[in-house]
């Protein structure tokens, strides 16, 4: 038998269908697995180790729908003023992700992975591009994941940007990726698409027979500007979403992110096939392509799920963006919050559990033990009524303390113990300047 950890002495959010709350409460877990959750007291005879949580919040990990850990380099980068978003592609994005080698990959991916740990992400499900670095580009972030010690869903972007042998190298590598990750450990696949402005039918289709191969989704990005749309029907003659239907693309396990600009037959064609819609708002400002109407995705049945398109790895910060765009667009600051909440707590633990086999995103028996502890103590009184009040408005200022995924302990106290982001950070530096050379060759 292994051995038992409590996390106890804190306030237990359990979130999940009976949304407890249980002040002085703990979690065991034993081995990958919770095997209890109520009173601290009760529950400390059958533990072996013990993580006091002294009176603040204990939950579970969080789960991010739509991450690009090869992002990270863009950050305090010099490139050209992008009015629109083409141009934030074109400008930003595609020279960046050229610019990348295969341990620039590795390192995009362990700082990221280090936010993620000290955010409470224990999840992600990420978007890769490095079009010079293809072969075995899975594989390093895959490592770094692994060297993390959190659950990671991976993908390469096919495209045709780079030609038809580039949209191949993708498609190998998405194979190469789906035979190494199998099902039900902490690694998991499914196809990427870039988009459907950037692929031929010929590429679309081998994508989609991938996906079937390997009883997996697609991964695209969809709709996230009008110039998609715009595209699709110069091209084809018909929108986005109705040409991933008739290509078979569309399904339960197919995750179509941002749909900013989707029409009511789209909305409908993804209502009936099942398919997950991420909502990425801090994103969709930050690149100023407007909003996606996810009160009316929300009613017709679609599972929204909430992502961060790589602008961050802290899931309570894009939570309250996704209150605040909500409020902004709809002039009505009383709209939004169960949105919110659905997508986060509900929809992203539902995907999650699909993707990896096992309960994510709740506190119970029988669930993954991915458990973290926020430094936050309620200072008034917190009911299963009011805890998502207590997350967006109280904890989401404050700090993890202690993030456990699967049982391990990834940070203890504030200290990461898997990951050596200072040194991660010293070795990034010696590469990125010449990163950014490449960048700006081209
Ligand atoms: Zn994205």
């Amino acid at each position: 038998m292994a051995d038992t950890l409590l996390i106890g002495h804190g306030t237990v959010f359990t979130l999940g269908p009976s949304g407890r709350v249980i002040p002085n409460g703990g979690v065991l877990i034993e081995g990958d697995t919770i095997v209890d959750v109520g009173p601290s007291e009760a529950l400390a005879k059958q533990a072996d180790q013990f993580i006091d949580a002294r009176g603040r919040l204990i939950m579970p990990g969080l789960i991010c729908a739509h991450h690009h850990l090869y992002s990270t380099f863009a950050c305090g980068i010099a490139g050209e003023p992008a009015h629109n978003f083409v141009e934030v592609l074109e400008k930003l994005w595609w020279k960046l992700d050229r610019a990348l080698d295969l341990e620039d990959v590795y390192y995009s991916a362990l700082i990221p992975l280090a936010r993620c740990i000290r955010s409470g992400t224990t999840t992600i499900i990420d978007h890769h591009a490095s079009p010079n670095a293809i072969a075995g580009s899975l594989g390093r972030i895959g490592d770094a994941v692994t060297e993390a010690g959190i659950r990671a869903s991976l993908c390469y972007e096919v495209t045709d940007r780079n030609g038809l042998a580039g949209a191949q190298a993708g498609l190998d590598e998405s194979a190469a990726w789906l035979q190494r990750c199998g099902s039900g450990g902490m690694l998991h696949g499914l196809v990427g698409v870039h988009a459907a402005m950037t692929v031929g039918e010929e590429t679309l289709k081998s994508c989609v027979e991938l996906a079937r191969k390997y009883d997996t989704g697609l991964h695209i990005h969809v709709a996230e500007s009008n110039a998609d749309q715009e595209d699709s029907l110069s091209k084809y003659g018909k929108r986005v979403i109705a040409r991933l239907d008739d290509m078979g693309g569309l399904g339960p396990k197919t995750l179509a992110i941002h749909c900013v600009h989707v029409d009511d037959d789209e909305i409908e064609r993804l209502a009936k096939s099942g398919t997950v819609v991420v909502h990425n708002p801090q994103s969709n400002m930050n690149n100023a392509v407007g909003c996606a109407a996810v009160p009316q995705l929300l009613e017709r049945g679609i599972p929204v799920c909430l992502g961060t398109d790589g602008m961050t790895s802290n899931m309570l910060e894009e939570a309250r963006a996704s209150l605040f765009i909500r409020h902004h667009v709809a002039e009505d600051p009383a709209t939004g919050f169960g949105e919110t909440v659905q997508m986060l707590f509900d929809h992203n633990a539902a995907l999650a559990t699909a993707c990896f086999g096992k309960t994510l995103g709740v506190l119970e028996k029988g669930a993954a033990a991915d458990v973290i502890v926020m430094d936050y103590t309620p200072f008034t009184p917190a009911t299963a009524d009011n805890v998502y009040g207590h997350l967006l408005f109280g904890a989401a200022a404050e700090r993890v303390d202690t993030t456990v995924c699967a049982g391990k302990v990834l940070m203890r106290e504030g200290k990461l113990e898997t990951l050596d982001v200072a040194r991660f950070a010293r070795e990034a530096l010696d590469r990125t300047p010449q990163t950014w050379t490449r960048f700006q060759a081209q």
